[in-house]
């Protein structure tokens, strides 16, 4: 579905991603982890086109799009900051993109139910986002990726700011949406539990490269350093 093939990327002299290989299968949920810095959100900027990169390709469904505009790549992106409209409503954020693609209004009504049932956001659809909190911002945010219901979806950290009730509903959420849609998705977070049990497979990303990919099993009986290990929470 997406493959990644041997970006670099440099911001004026620093080399933030020193030639990352990465295929992700159709369907599969790819959790990246990493110290801070490493540059995993400078990579999904990347994919989803946003940033470009200085050297390699990113494929999409085999063809590359490499001069792809964000918006024709089939890609929703949740950010670490979830930039809402302020002056639009909860509902409005979410249908905004859905009225300019040209959906039917019924349908836009179905895809907007479903997704605010599933993240509790039902009480605040009337509100602005400045009357929201940012848990309930970044529920938001989630919505409005997935409406859209695209084969991709890039998320950045998208639970950091739940508090750990909602954090843990979310996720089983994310991941019974993910089995319900079959799309794909990476995911990057922090949080050695959502890896552990979000993941098809992890990426480990250190000093602009993959250290290490594999099922969470994988990276838990052999880690190949000790950041892996660390992470995992492995003896070894
Ligand atoms: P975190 O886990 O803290 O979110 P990250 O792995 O997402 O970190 P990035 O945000 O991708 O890290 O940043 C990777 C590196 O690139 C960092 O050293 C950062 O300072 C640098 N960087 C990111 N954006 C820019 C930019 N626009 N100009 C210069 N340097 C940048
Ligand atoms: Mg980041």
């Amino acid at each position: 579905a997406l493959n990644v093939e041997h970006v670099t990327k440099r911001f004026g002299d620093t080399h933030v991603l020193n030639g990352i290989d990465l295929d992700v299968e159709e369907g599969e949920l790819i959790v990246c982890v990493g110290p801070s810095g490493c540059g995993k959100s400078t990579l999904l900027r990347i994919i989803a086109g946003l940033e470009d990169h200085t050297s390699g390709h990113v494929r999409i469904a085999g063809t590359v799009v490499d001069a792809t505009p964000p918006a024709r790549r089939g890609i929703a992106m949740v950010f670490q900051s979830y930039a809402l409209y302020p002056h639009l409503s909860v509902a409005d954020n979410m249908s905004l993109a859905l009225k300019r693609e040209g959906v039917a209004k019924p349908e836009i009504a179905r895809r907007i139910a479903f997704a605010a049932e599933m993240l509790a956001l039902n009480p605040l659809m009337r509100r602005r986002p400045a009357a929201l909190s940012g848990g309930q911002r970044q529920r938001v945010a989630i919505g409005r990726a997935i409406v859209r219901q695209p084969k991709l979806f890039l998320f950045d950290e998208p639970l950091s700011n739940l508090d750990a009730a909602l954090r843990v509903n979310t996720r089983l959420e994310l991941a019974s949406l993910h089995r319900k849609l079959g799309a794909t998705m990476i995911y990057v977070t922090h949080d050695q539990t959502e890896a552990m049990t979000l993941a098809d497979r992890i990426v480990v990303l250190d000093g602009g490269r993959v250290q290490q990919i594999g099922t969470p099993r994988e990276l838990y009986e052999q880690p190949s350093n000790r950041f892996v290990a660390g992470f995992v929470g492995s003896p070894k």
